[in-house]
This record gives structure tokens, sequence and C-alpha cells, in this order.
């Protein structure tokens, strides 16, 4: 029994960590889904999340089953005057075991439940442990209704979105620091020269960043998968998935800081050196298995279809499968649960065209040329969002083989991202070793 507990424990804690891995490090997102599994982890219907900054003042927020009516500044500083702020002072889980007499609870402008009922506040801390971040509370309208057990696994739940927090936080700021770096520039116009000079350092100093990166996520990588291979002989645990997830999120990480360096190096007017004899079916398919976990998450189908005569490339392939990743990464990311995505290879006059089409939300006539600037993005309702590289990444790493990028869309029908490679990069005649792969 015991042992089937603490099973079901983990198994929420670790569908929080992928849900939370799905957020795209969006400090509300983070928060709003923590709460809506916790939430649904314990049966509870209501509750609150925040991120509190220095002064323990919200910052970000979430509710669930509640609606805010009044003004937003008083209902949260009523629950920083309630158990919120003993959770924040406390740094651990407060049970309110009755919240009609529970001193801790009163006075919660809007949020009394008629019936009364039971109220618990957990604290989200930093993953080192030192920093309180953030607070949820769940209510249930039952008294006495959540039990030594249920806390535990709810503080679990906590340090797991702690975490989540964190790094959604540092993202937040750096993206920040970013657009005011922009602003920066702007104003500064008149100083082009200076400015120039500038862009350049800034650019050696990220690309020697960006290369530095590379070798601790090397090693998390090889740790991770030493790991993996000494729990490969024992039974099928959360561990595994965990292991795998974060597998998962390191070559994601990698793939960035690749994609980061080539798009300075591309930008820096730099050629391609790595070109290589490339087969372009083992690249779609290796493209595709990398996105793959995604696709099957969002419960969307791929298929990938190409010629049965395709000839060799001589390309950068494992730039040209990250530019195939990045775009079937983005058909998953915009398209609903049950959609369909295509990956197709065709020789046409122009040179070989490869294409990703999806069923999602499609793309607005006037935003189809700009999605490729860099930085550019579109926000839509309940899509994650990234930092606006991936595309630019991908007109970049295109162009440079000399070949061009588009896309073609249809606004809450799809889209198909396409990009043509010249057949002057052929190698040899043909490579018609295998035939065209149908996969689901
Ligand atoms: P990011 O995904 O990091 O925001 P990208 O450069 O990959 O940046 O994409 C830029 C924008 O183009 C995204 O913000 C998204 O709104 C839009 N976009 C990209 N691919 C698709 C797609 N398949 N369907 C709908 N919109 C898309």
């Amino acid at each position: 029994m015991a042992q089937y507990v603490e099973r079901t424990r983990d198994a929420q804690i670790a569908k929080l960590a992928v849900a939370l891995h799905y957020q795209h490090l969006e400090p509300t997102a983070v928060l709003a889904t923590a709460l809506e599994r916790m939430a649904d982890s314990v049966s509870a219907t209501q509750g609150a999340a925040a991120n509190l900054d220095d002064h323990h003042h919200p910052r970000y927020t979430a509710l669930l089953g509640y609606f805010l009516e009044g003004d937003d500044d008083e209902f949260w500083q009523a629950m920083s005057r309630g158990i919120f702020g003993f959770v924040m002072h406390g740094r651990r889980v407060v049970i309110v075991r009755n919240i009609s007499t529970d001193p801790r609870w009163s006075g919660m402008p809007g949020l009394s439940l008629a019936s009364g009922g039971s109220a618990i506040g957990v604290p989200l801390m930093s993953p080192e442990g030192d920093q309180l971040l953030g607070v949820v509370i769940l209510t249930h309208p039952q008294i006495d209704y959540f039990s030594g057990g249920t806390a535990r696994m709810l503080e679990s739940m906590g340090a797991v979105t702690g975490a989540a927090l964190s790094h959604a936080l540092q993202m937040t700021a750096l993206s920040e620091s970013e657009s005011a770096f922009r602003e920066l520039a702007a104003v500064a116009d008149a100083e082009r020269v200076q400015l120039a000079h500038d862009e350049a350092l800034r650019r050696d100093l990220s690309a020697m960043i960006y290369h530095d990166l590379r070798n601790p996520v090397q090693n998390i990588q090889s740790s991770l998968s030493g790991l993996a291979r000494v729990l490969a002989s024992l039974e099928k645990t959360v561990a595994h998935d965990l292991i795998d997830l974060a597998a998962r999120s390191t070559q994601q990480m990698t793939r960035m800081i690749k994609a980061l360096l080539d798009l300075e190096r591309l930008e820096g007017g730099r050629a391609i050196i790595q070109r290589k004899p490339s087969n372009i079916l083992d690249l779609l398919n290796d493209a595709v298995d990398l996105v793959r976990a995604l696709i099957h998450d969002a419960e969307q189908t791929v298929k990938i279809e190409v010629d049965s005569e395709l000839p060799r490339l001589l390309i950068d392939a494992d730039m040209i499968q990250r530019v195939v990743v990045n775009l079937v990464e983005n058909a998953a990311k915009h398209t609903p649960s049950g959609g369909h995505i295509r990956v197709s290879a065709h020789m046409t006059e122009e040179g070989l065209r490869i294409a990703i089409g999806d069923t999602g939300s499609g793309i607005p006539p006037g935003l189809r040329d700009r999605i490729f600037d860099k930085f550019f993005r579109v926000r839509y309702q309940n899509a994650p969002v990234g930092f606006g590289l991936g595309l630019a990444f991908c007109r970049l790493a295109v162009e440079a083989h000399g070949g061009h990028i588009w896309v073609e869309s249809e606004v809450d029908h799809g889209s198909t991202f396409a990009f043509v490679l010249p057949v002057e990069l052929k190698d040899a005649p043909s490579d018609s070793k295998r035939a065209p792969a149908l996969t689901g």
C-alpha cells in the first residue's frame, strides 16, 4: 500500500515536471500549469499562485476557480496578510483545517467559501533552497481535507515548480535586458560608428559564451546517458521518465546553442565549411525522431513523404537538420492536438524542395515575411512564446547554402514552411537505396 501511494505520488510529480517542460519558460504559464496540476493531484478546485519580488510583492500570478472582480492589488495584499504571509515567513507548508474559524484565512476579500472548507499553502523555493520564489495555495470545500501525506506530495511538487519558475524568471530577465539593449541601440542611432564597433564586440562575446556553454551542456548530456545506463538494468520507474525528459531538454539546449553560434557566424558573413554529401531521407528521419516525443505528447501525427529517388546534396547536414527540427518543432507547437504534420522532399526545377506542413493556427498574411526576422514573434492565445530566433536561423542557414525559404499559410487551416536547396549542391547521381518512408 505504502509503495502504491509512493508510486502515485511520484507519478503526479513526474506529470507536473512534463507539463512544466512545455511552458517555454514563461513565469505566468509555469505558475498556471503548476497550480492546475497541483490542484488536480489532490482534487482541489480552487487556488492561487504568485511569484513574489524581493519585497514580497506579487509579480506574476495565476488563479484557479476564482474570478477577481475588484482590485487585484487589494486581493494579493490580503493574501499576504493571511495564509500567503505565513507560508512566506515560515517557508514551509501551512495547513488551515477550517477556513471559517482560522484567523489566517479570515478577511480574504471575495474568497470565503460559502460552506467553509480547508486550505493548504505551499512554498515555491529556488533550486538551491535559499530563496522563496512564490507560494501556491489550494482550497477544498471540506473541513480538515488536507493530510500530512498530501502536504508532503505538494511540497515536492512545489520544489519542482520552484526550479522551473527560477529558470523562467532568469530567461525573462535575460530577454528584458536584450530588449533594453535593443532600445538603447535605437536611441543611439547617431553614434552608429561606435555602435558598429560595439556590435562586433558583442557578437564576439556572445559567440564566446555560446561556445563555452557547449562544454557543460555536453557534460550533463553524458552524465545523463551514464545514469540511464546504470538504471537500464532496474525495473522501469519514474526516474527513467525524468532522466529521459532531462536528456531531451539538454538535446534541445545543445541545438539552441549551435543555432546561436551559427547565427553569429552566418550574420558575420562567414561561409559554411562543414559540407559533406548527405542523404536527405536519413536527415529528415533523424530530424523528425528528435521531435517525436513532443509530437507524441501533443497527440499529433507526423508523416514523411519523399521522392523515390533523391540526390545526395553537398550540405552542412547538421545545420540543415537543425533547420528541419526547428520547423517541425514550430509545427508541433502551433498545431492543436489531433493535428497532422507532413514533412516532404521533392525534386523541382529549382532544386530540392523540402517542406513542413501543419494543420495548425496559420499565420496572418501581413506577418508572413516578418516572422523570419530576428526576435519577431507573433503572440497567439495559448501558444507558447519563444525568442523569435528559430526562423531567423533557418533563413540564414538556407540562404548560406544558396537556397531560399518561405511560408504558405491559411489562417486557422495551417502553414507550410518550404525551402529549396539548389541542385548545384548535388553530389552523386542518385540515392535510391531506400523507398519512400511513411511514418505515423
Ligand atoms: P519562436 O518560436 O522562438 O517564437 P521562430 O522564429 O521559430 O521563433 O518563429 C517566429 C514566430 O513565427 C513565432 O512566434 C510563431 O508565432 C510564428 N510561427 C512559426 N512557425 C509557425 C507555425 N508552424 N504555425 C504558426 N505560427 C508559426
